[in-house]
């Protein structure tokens, strides 16, 4: 039976990272890894978009920065900027592609479709593969997005909507959340924070082309890419579009951190004040 001393299960964001870290510090230069996979092949599956708080090694993989950004809810928008922590797109695609072309050159890494045939008994194993908890008190976010080009100029490039809450919420929260790529290029998501087998909001693609069609006014366009996704909450926030409003009434900067985990506990309690007290009181005893 193979042994590896490393095992990475699941080559994705996660597995992939870990992987390209420990090659780039020439940590394995002595040490056997194996990075079990099932895809067959690697392509675009993902944007993945977050605020820049930290050096990366990603920059290549950016498809776009952002230094302005816009919350709505019915009837009221938040204009905000980010200059210090742009906001960012990775395409999943070209991701991958560094990754593997950088993992292929070292003949200690292995590419392995399943664990059979490995005895693992001595192994250091690093688990990516999300687990999904059915648990019905839970709450699923979940999202599809697709990718539009228009005809004509019709984006503003320079400014993406983080959270459009003015549209059909269902009894449950949904938002659109819109990035500009360019003046006839974006990624339009619509995104469902509701209860778990509850059907009644998967028709994203009718949700998607109302939004479109009927609230961005945009009738000359076709879809170039799609994604959809699904995860599971394990808390139960609830008057999500009214907490996510005040909380973008704080200063952007100290928004940015405390989404991106990098705030201390002052910048946390000035944006908990501005939140409805009763809500996060009551969490504490449940
Ligand atoms: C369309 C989409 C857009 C997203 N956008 C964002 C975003 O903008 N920002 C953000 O932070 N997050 C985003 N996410 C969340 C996203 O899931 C994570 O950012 C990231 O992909 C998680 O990395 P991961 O390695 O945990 O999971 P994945 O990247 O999904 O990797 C898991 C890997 O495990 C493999 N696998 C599955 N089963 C097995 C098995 N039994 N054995 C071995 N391998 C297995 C899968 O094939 C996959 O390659 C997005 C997700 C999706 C689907």
């Amino acid at each position: 039976m193979k042994e590896f001393d490393y095992i990475i299960i699941g080559g994705g964001c996660a597995g992939l990272s870990l992987a390209y870290e420990l090659e780039i510090h020439n940590k394995l230069e002595n040490k056997t890894l194996a990075i079990i996979e099932p895809r067959d092949e690697y392509k675009r599956d993902k944007t993945w978009s977050f605020w820049r708080v930290s050096e990366h090694n990603f920059d290549d993989c950016v498809i776009k920065n952002w230094k302005n950004f816009s919350v709505n809810a019915p009837n009221k928008t938040n204009f905000l900027e980010c200059e210090n922590y742009p906001y960012q797109s990775i395409d999943s695609g070209l991701f991958y592609e560094k990754i593997n072309n950088s993992l292929k050159k070292n003949k200690n890494i292995f590419f392995l479709k399943e664990l059979k045939d490995i005895n693992t008994k001595n192994s250091f194993i690093f688990n990516s593969v999300p687990s999904i908890k059915k648990d019905f008190r839970n709450l699923w976010q979940h999202f599809c997005g697709v990718e539009i080009e228009t005809e004509n100029n019709y984006f503003d490039e320079n400014i993406f909507n983080l959270m459009d809450f003015d549209c059909d919420q269902r009894e449950s929260v949904h938002f659109f959340y819109t990035l500009p790529f360019s003046k006839k290029k974006a990624l339009i998501e619509s995104t469902w924070l509701s209860k778990m087998n509850d059907d009644s909001q998967k028709d994203y693609d009718q949700q998607i082309k109302e939004y479109i069609e009927k609230k961005l006014n945009l009738k000359n366009y076709k879809i170039t890419y799609k994604e959809i996704f699904l995860r599971v909450l394990e808390k139960h926030p609830k008057r999500m579009s009214e907490i996510f409003f005040k909380m973008f009434q704080s200063s952007p900067k100290t928004i940015i951190k405390f989404l991106s985990n990098k705030s201390n506990f002052l910048e946390d309690l000035t944006i908990i004040l501005k939140m409805p007290k009763w809500i996060f009181i009551k969490a504490l005893f449940y």
